[in-house]
This record gives C-alpha cells, structure tokens and sequence, in this order.
C-alpha cells in the first residue's frame, strides 16, 4: 500500500483535519500522482456538511485535482513519469453500458465511481479525494494537462471547467446566441470564460452588484445585479439559454421568464434544499427546463484542450491545507474570487 497524507472531514459539523491513510499499490493499469493542487468545489462543502444526505466519513474531498505522474502500473500506456495529469469527479465507471461506450461515463448506468465518498467499481472499497499528496487512478480516468497550463490554474478545469463546458457545447452556445450565466462563483466564472470564448453574447446574472467589474473583464458582455427585481421584466424573453450555477434556493419562475419560445434552462447547481418551480412560465413559451452533471473524459480531455488553446484559465487564490476551513466559509458567503486551490505540497 502507498501512504498517503491529507485533510478529511470526520463529521458534519467539525473543521476538516489532518489525516493519514493508505492509498492501493498500482494495478496494471494504474498511474501513481503526486498531487500539486486541488481546488476546493462548493460540491465537497455541500457533501462533507451532508447537505446532500448523509455521506461515508471520513472524507478526504477534493475532485478537481492536478498532479504530476510518479509511477506507472506495467501496461499503462497513455502516460509516463513525469507527465501532468489530472482528476476530475469520478476515477471509474462499469465501462460496458451504452453509456459508457458512447463516451458518456458521467450517466454510467450502474453508476460511476466518485472521486471521495464513494465507492470503487468492487462497490465496497471507499474512495477518497484530491486533498490529499498522492492518488492512484487507472490511466483510463486520467486527463493529460496541456503543457502551456500551469497546474495550479488547470486544477479546477477538471470540474468547475467541465460542468460549464458539456451544457454550453450540448446546447450549442455560439456566434448569435444570447447565453445567461447564473451565479458568479467557481462555477460560473468558468462559464463566463468558455461561453465568450465559444462567440456567445454573454450575460451574468448575480445577487449583488459588488463583481459586476470582474464579470466585465473576465468577457462578460452585460451584468445584471438581481437584487433589482425590474431587470427580470426588462430581458423577459430575451435568453437562447440560461445555465444555473447558483448553490442556493431562488425563484426559478424569475429567471424561466428571461427565456425565449423553446429555450433551455439548464441547472448544474445542485443545493441543499429542493428548487420548487410553477410550470406556467415553462408551458407559456414551451421552454426547457434541464440538467447537466460534469462532462465524460473525452469531453474534459477536450476541454483542456479547448482552454489552453484560448488561453483560459481560472482566476484563483491559492490556500494551504490549514486555510481550508476559512476557506469554505468564505465560499459559502459567496466570497470567492473565483476559486480556492489548495496547495497540497504544504499538506
Ligand atoms: P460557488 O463558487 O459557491 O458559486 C455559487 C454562486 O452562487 C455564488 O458565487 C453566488 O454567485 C451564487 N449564490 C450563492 N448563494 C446565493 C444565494 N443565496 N442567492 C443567490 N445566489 C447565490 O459554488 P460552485 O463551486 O461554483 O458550485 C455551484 C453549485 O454547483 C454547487 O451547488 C455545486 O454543488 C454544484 N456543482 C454541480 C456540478 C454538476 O456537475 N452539475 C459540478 C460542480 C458543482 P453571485 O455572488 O454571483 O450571486
Ligand atoms: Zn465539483
Ligand atoms: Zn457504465
């Protein structure tokens, strides 16, 4: 076994702490990482709070991870020691559903492995994340990371970047259609980026009026501070498509309304609470209403390829591992710029 260090959360309500724990020695297949960084996702607050049920302490969370490779497994072939690499949301799938074959292993129909708080592919041995100084995952369930990339810009790429980019390329964001980025967090700055890269005319929905400049110079065209309620009126029907990154309740019939005939309302942001939503703004214009979770490996291969190529990268504040704990209340009240990564050689 390989011994690994990190931080985990050993219940809901107390601060993540250091913790030690072994890793399994390489398989065939499996690439030893030595992680660099790892961006701290509003998902590992939701799951280490067990906002989302009740998840398998300890967790060590982290899915957006950025490393470089320290060993390889006899028949690997894809990398070498040396490479940069990363690992997004899940480190394994059935790899035999039409799912799976289709290049859509985030559907995968008995279930993906989650990157922590879950389990491998025997469905018994748990899992555990990014926040932490080394990871074994089989080379199929690695990214390469673009040499022009440094690593602790590309670490959240691997989920932040990804969620945005498989509903913008889905729906087609483009020359011509009028894209509304809902929430200007980890998430979301992603989208800003990636949309205006794709041609899109962008706009950023927000709850305050404080990040209209950086929205402006992270590409986006039009800023919209939603405390004032009469914008809603004004862009009514004026949206091909709308993503919703936001982590908490709000007014989805707002926001539906800002949608043209036969637009789509996609929501990535998954909070603690159900969102309740009224069908009339959806049947009046017979608008969409869908959802969109992270991206396969080939789509996230592809949009690491697609962010170095256009020079995209997050805009990040780098934490030690000590600073995790300040850092998830400051992303919880929305004051992050735009994403917390972790530096895990201070782990
Ligand atoms: P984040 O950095 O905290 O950003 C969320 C943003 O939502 C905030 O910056 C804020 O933007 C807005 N917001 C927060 N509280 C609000 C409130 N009470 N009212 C209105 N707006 C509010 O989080 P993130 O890491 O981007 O993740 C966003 C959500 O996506 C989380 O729920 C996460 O679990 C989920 N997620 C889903 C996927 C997927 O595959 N579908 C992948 C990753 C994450 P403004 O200040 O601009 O209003
Ligand atoms: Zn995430
Ligand atoms: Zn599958």
């Amino acid at each position: 076994m390989i011994k690994a260090k990190g931080i985990a959360a050993f219940s809901a309500t107390t601060p993540l702490a250091p913790y030690s724990f072994e890793r399994r020695d390489p398989k065939e297949h499996d690439v030893v990482i030595d992680i660099k960084f790892c961006g701290i996702c509003h998902s590992d607050i939701h799951t280490v709070r067990s906002e989302w049920g009740n998840p398998l302490y300890p967790i060590v969370p982290g899915h957006e991870i950025a490393g470089v490779v320290r060993s390889i497994g006899s028949k690997v072939t894809k990398y070498k020691v040396g490479d940069s690499v990363g690992v997004g949301c899940f480190v394994d799938s059935c790899r035999s559903c039409q799912h799976c074959k289709d290049d859509l292993e985030q559907y995968c129909l008995q279930g993906f492995s989650g990157t922590y708080d879950s389990v491998e592919q025997d469905k018994k041995t748990q899992t555990q994340g990014g926040y932490s100084n080394v990871i074994v995952v089989d080379e199929n369930y690695v990214l390469r990371i673009p040499a022009s990339l440094q690593l602790d810009k590309a670490a959240p790429l691997l989920c932040a970047g990804i969620t945005l980019y498989s509903p913008l390329m889905h729906w087609k964001a483009g020359p011509g259609k009028k894209v509304g980025i809902m929430g200007l967090g980890g998430l979301g700055h992603m989208g800003v980026k990636i949309a205006r890269a794709l041609g899109a005319e962008v706009t950023v929905f927000s709850h305050s009026d404080k990040k209209k400049d950086d929205a402006l110079k992270m590409g986006a065209h039009h800023f919209v501070a939603t405390q004032d309620r009469s914008v809603f009126k004004k862009l009514a029907g004026s949206f091909d498509l709308l993503i919703n990154t936001i982590s908490a309740d709000i007014n989805m019939a707002d926001y539906f309304n800002l949608l043209k005939l036969d637009a789509t309302l996609v929501v990535v942001g998954i909070p603690d609470k159900p969102l309740s939503i009224h069908p009339f703004p959806l049947v009046m214009k017979r608008r969409n209403y869908s959802g969109s979770l992270i991206g396969s490996i080939k789509e996230t291969q592809e949009m690491l390829d697609f962010c170095a190529q256009h020079n995209i990268t997050p805009d990040i504040e780098l934490v030690t591992p000590s600073q995790v704990n300040e850092a998830y209340e400051r992303v919880t009240k929305s004051d992050v710029r735009y994403r917390f990564v972790i530096d895990m050689a201070k782990v």
